[in-house]
């Protein structure tokens, strides 16, 4: 296969409007597009219905509900995490790697968790396949109150429920991102360590089954080094809830240079991960 190494990408400092309402899609391996939220949603529904998960909105955004879904164990000593997809319009893999996973579970990895789930953050951005949602707003960037940054309307419904989605990734957080203009995989993730644990290993290990990794250097503004940029901060979601005090949170990118399913597969394969690498449960 031909590979285009590209170390230069749209990274959020450098997101242009232009670039945030470029529109981006693909053609799924059923056929359907990657966009087709409507699709999307009749697929969820069914997955959610046979896994017997409870479904809450949140709230909703130019029409399109923000969904909160919770599965695992209800038992209190398990660890609770927080698995949230979807910020961007235009890295559709996450969202329906998320799919593939609740679709696929067997219910072991589950069991020995109290997972939450924000399947689909940005509707709007999702349906056009823009990264930005339909009001031009970057749905990742403002929960810090950063100079220049302001919250979208996403942030603005998730820092309102900021309280039960600390509670919920107390344990650790994974969002679901893509780079769609690289061949090359990476992950960001921070711990309250100097470097990172097994946690971050066995998130890249997942993702470098599927792509080769990002060569050290920079990207997105940040070192990489190994695959890893480590405790990084910006006005991102998942620094607010590590500011909060989340365990560890993990931000994985696959590259949107690749096939929609192998990228897929990629996603639904760390989530397992993320999953099995969860802290013991307390008694
Ligand atoms: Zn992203």
């Amino acid at each position: 296969m031909q590979e285009r190494v590209t170390l230069i990408r749209m990274d959020e400092n450098q997101h242009t409007e232009d670039a945030g309402r470029k529109s981006w899609t693909w053609v799924l391996p059923d056929g359907h597009a990657s966009n087709d939220w409507s699709h999307y949603r009749r697929r969820l529904a069914t997955v959610v219905t046979r896994q017997g998960l409870e479904s809450i909105t949140l709230g909703t955004i130019a029409g399109e509900p923000l969904l909160m879904l919770r599965a695992g164990t209800a038992e209190p000593g398990a660890p609770r995490l927080l698995l949230a997809s979807g910020f961007h319009g235009e890295e559709p893999a996450g969202p329906w790697g998320v799919l593939e996973f609740l679709d696929a579970t067997d219910g072991d990895l589950l069991s020995r968790v109290q997972l939450t789930i924000l399947p689909l953050v940005n509707a709007t951005g999702f349906r056009a396949g823009t990264r930005f949602n339909a009001f031009g707003e970057n749905p990742n960037r403002g929960y810090l109150g950063l100079p220049g940054e302001s919250p979208s309307h996403e942030g603005l419904l998730l820092l309102a429920h900021g309280e039960l989605l600390l509670d919920a990734a107390c344990d650790g957080l994974l969002t679901c991102h893509e780079d769609v203009l690289l061949s090359h995989a990476y992950i960001y993730s921070s711990e309250h360590t100097a470097e990172p644990s097994g946690f971050s290993h066995s998130l890249l290990a997942a993702n470098a089954a599927h792509f080769p990794l990002h060569p050290d250097g920079i990207v997105d503004g940040c070192r990489v080094t190994g695959g890893i940029v480590f405790n990084h901060y910006d006005g991102s979601f998942e620094s607010w809830l590590m500011q909060r005090g989340a365990a560890r949170i993990a931000c994985v990118e696959t590259p949107g240079q690749h096939p929609i399913a192998q990228r897929i597969a990629a996603q639904r394969a760390m989530i397992e991960a993320f999953l099995a690498c969860a802290p013991a449960k307390q008694d």
